[in-house]
This record gives structure tokens, C-alpha cells and sequence, in this order.
């Protein structure tokens, strides 16, 4: 029965229903660091892996695991891995396929904290990075040399708001026999089937829209069954295949990165996670429908420069976005107002409608990426990234679209 469920009643059902002890319909949360076996056997059999067990949860924990097979469950994939955050997800996926020597392909609209960590902690010790125009997909197969471990790419560019053809990209990884891992946290599994469109391993920021109110910070990691892991450059992942057959990466994911990093989910963050899942499909779609009506208001406002979404018809990758998304275009906008100036008073005119560094909440928040999150990027390098000094990023809540616009229209009025 569940495998033939709506997506939204699996966001509700799937990996925890009900306590079987108890009749508790709210998920448990198992604070237990470690989980006591009846014998020596019975432990042995779970540490060597003959028998499904928590053991320590750092590895493993009930609570966390429900959360994982519940976001499983959405992507249709094979099994899932839930990490302390979002960037945790992207170094697991990582170190489990790359080491010293190796590359990565990635597309180069990068969330800014995925940016530094390629950069800096990869680059130091050896693991380089090769970066393409996000949305050239002949550009990927260029670019992937005898070295590459995996190809990287986010699936709505933020705050450029590029969209990738994953599909096309995904048959060039898999013709050259590279696994394709895509950061969808600004698609969702609501909006992106990833697993449809040959994406091997999908990331999420759970901070984001799947905790959904700006309470948490979490990350996972799900194997959709794409990739044939025997065929794996990394000869660890293969080798493991032996043992582990089809769940090869993810056994290296848990018992070697996982388990020895120990970028582990904690059990509460998991249950907010979990509880806010229950109702992504809700928010997802209000957050679309918000986002389409506020930019049909500052389509209309002389005031506004350039609305960029990737609903518009305009826009250069609106084609790519609504063959590849389903139920909308996500809860990102950007406008150019003409100068730095405009954006920080209409910033500072704004009375609902929060100035900060964050996406995917409930709430309306706004930014000025320029100063902020790119302070540190030359121009060219902010250019390149869609930032310009007379840009801002808003990222629309599921408060009433009503009020939002004319948060936005009183902060306008006075220009
Ligand atoms: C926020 C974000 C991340 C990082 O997630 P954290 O949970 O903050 O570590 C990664 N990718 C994208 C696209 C994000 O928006």
C-alpha cells in the first residue's frame, strides 16, 4: 500500500505511523545514546552488520531513522542518511566517493557555504574542483577527466535562479560513468522527482523548506538506486558491492564518513524535521502560488527594475524549469531596483517581512546579497554569481499574500 501513495500522504505515513508499545502517533524521541542488547551474540551480529540494529547513535538512531525512511519514502530511493546539516549531507556525499587527487565537476551556481567548503576544505587537502556555467550541459562532459569522482550541481542556482536541464545532465554523467549528486533543498522533493531525472544521490538542506519554520538545522542525504555502485570509480564504494550489493555507497556513507566524522542528526532535530515534513506539500505549493502573485505586483510597479523568476516566460531557463518541476517554481525572487541605496530603504521600510540570512521559512525574508553574503567576491566574481549591487533576494513565506504585498507596497510607496 504505501508504495502507491500520494506523495502527501507519504509525507504523513511513511517511516513512522505509530508507536507500537504505546499507540504514540507523534514521533518518539529516542534521546539514547547508545541501545542495550539482550546477548554478546545478538551485539556482534549488529556491529558486524549480519543484523539490523541500533547500536550508538551517532551511527544510527530510532528517531532519526524514521525521519530518513519518511524522506526516502518521498524521493523513492533506496535508503537515506540524515546529517547535522545541510553541508554535513554535501562533505558526506563527498568524502564517500573522493579523496586526495581526485575532482569534482560542479556547476558554479552554488549556495555560498557549498562554495567555501569546495574551495577551502577540498581544495586543501587535495580534492579539486572543476566548475562549469551551471546550465552548459556539454560544458560537464568537457570538463570530466579519467579523475572525476562525482558531478555537483544545485537545482535552482540561488540568487542567480539558473535552472539546470538534470535530465540531459544526468546522460552525460552516466555515459561517462560518473554519479551525478544534486542539492535540490530549494526544489524539494515536492517540486523535483529526482530520481526520474537520473540523478544518482539528492541532498537537501532540511533548514530550509522541509523543517519549514526556521527552527532547525539538518541535512540528508538519499541514494536513489541509479547508479550501479559496482561500476564505481571509487574502488571502496565497488569493492564494497561485494558484501553490501546495492546499498554499497550508503554503507560507506554510514560506517566510514558518518560514523568517523560524526556529522550526525541529533533525535530532536530530527523529530522538528520530521514534523514539519508532515505538511511540505502545503507549504510548498502556497509558497509558489505566494511567490507568482508577488511578482505579477512588482511586475507592475515602476519603481522595480527587473523581476527574475523562473515561472516567468521570459526567463531564459523558464522551458528547462517547467519540463523538470512539477506543482511550480519555488519561493525565490530577485529584483534590481536601480541602486544600492533603493534596496537598503526599501529593506529598512519593511515591517513584516524579516531582513535576514536564511530561505525556505514560513516567513517572507529579504536580503541584499551584495553586502552580505558576497561582501568578500569582486565584482566580476559577484557578476558571474547573478549579484549586483542594486539586486535583493526575497524569499516569499506562506503568510497571506495580501499582507506581503503591501508590506512590499508601503516600503515602495515613498520611493
Ligand atoms: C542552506 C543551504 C545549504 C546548507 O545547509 P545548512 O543546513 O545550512 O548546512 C546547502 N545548499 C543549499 C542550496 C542551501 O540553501
Amino acid at each position: 500500500m504505501a508504495n502507491t501513495w500520494d506523495f502527501e500522504t507519504r509525507s504523513i505515513h511513511s517511516g513512522f505511523d505509530q508507536d507500537k508499545g504505546t499507540g504514540a502517533t507523534a514521533l518518539p524521541i529516542y534521546e539514547s545514546a547508545a541501545f542495550a542488547y539482550d546477548s554478546a551474540e545478538d551485539l556482534e551480529a549488529a556491529f558486524q552488520g549480519r543484523k539490523f540494529g541500533h547500536i550508538y547513535s551517532r551511527i544510527a538512531n530510532p528517531t532519526v531513522t524514521a525521519f530518513e525512511n519518511r524522506v526516502n519514502a518521498l524521493e523513492n530511493g533506496l535508503g537515506a542518511i540524515a546529517t547535522a546539516s545541510g553541508m554535513a549531507a554535501i562533505a558526506t556525499a563527498v568524502y564517500t566517493l573522493a579523496q586526495a587527487g581526485d575532482e569534482i565537476v560542479s556547476g558554479k551556481s552554488l549556495f555560498g557555504g557549498t562554495f567555501q567548503l569546495f574551495n577551502e576544505i577540498f581544495g586543501n587537502s587535495g580534492i579539486k574542483v572543476v566548475y562549469v556555467e551551471s546550465t552548459a550541459t556539454e560544458a560537464y562532459r568537457r570538463a570530466i577527466s579519467p579523475r572525476t569522482k562525482l558531478v555537483f550541481l544545485e537545482t535552482i542556482g540561488n540568487p542567480k535562479l539558473d535552472i539546470p536541464d538534470i535530465g540531459a545532465i544526468a546522460a552525460v554523467a552516466r555515459e561517462q560513468g560518473v554519479p551525478l549528486v544534486v542539492d535540490s533543498t530549494l526544489s524539494t522533493p515536492y517540486l523535483f522527482a529526482a530520481k526520474r531525472f537520473g540523478v544518482d544521490l539528492v541532498i537537501h538542506s532540511t533548514s530550509k523548506y522541509i523543517s519549514g519554520s526556521g527552527n532547525t538545522i539538518g541535512g540528508i542525504l538519499v541514494d536513489l538506486g541509479n547508479f550501479d555502485w559496482r561500476h564505481c570509480r571509487t574502488g571502496a564504494v565497488a569493492a564494497l558491492t561485494k558484501q553490501a550489493g546495492e546499498y554499497a555507497f550508503l554503507a560507506r556513507a554510514r560506517r566510514q564518513v558518518l560514523q568517523n566524522t560524526g556529522s550526525c542528526l541529533s533525535p530532536f532535530n530530527a523529530y522538528l524535521q520530521n514534523l514539519g515534513l508532515e505538511t511540505l506539500a502545503l507549504r510548498m505549493s502556497k509558497h509558489c502560488t505566494n511567490a507568482v502573485g508577488l511578482v505579477e505586483y512588482f511586475q507592475a510597479q515602476p519603481q522595480v527594475v527587473s523581476v527574475n523568476y523562473p515561472g516567468l516566460p521570459g526567463h531564459p531557463d523558464h522551458a528547462v524549469a517547467a519540463a523538470q518541476f512539477h506543482g511550480g517554481y519555488g519561493g525565490l525572487i530577485t529584483l534590481r531596483l536601480g541602486t544600492r541605496e533603493r534596496c537598503f530603504r526599501m529593506i529598512n521600510r519593511l515591517k513584516m517581512v524579516k531582513c535576514l540570512a536564511n530561505v525556505g521559512d514560513a516567513k517572507t525574508l529579504i536580503i541584499h546579497p551584495a553586502s552580505t553574503i558576497y561582501h568578500n567576491c569582486s565584482a566580476a566574481e559577484q557578476e558571474a554569481a547573478g549579484v549586483y549591487p542594486d539586486l535583493v533576494r526575497i524569499s516569499v513565506g506562506i503568510e497571506s499574500l495580501r499582507d506581503i504585498i503591501n508590506d512590499f507596497d508601503q516600503a515602495l510607496a515613498k520611493e
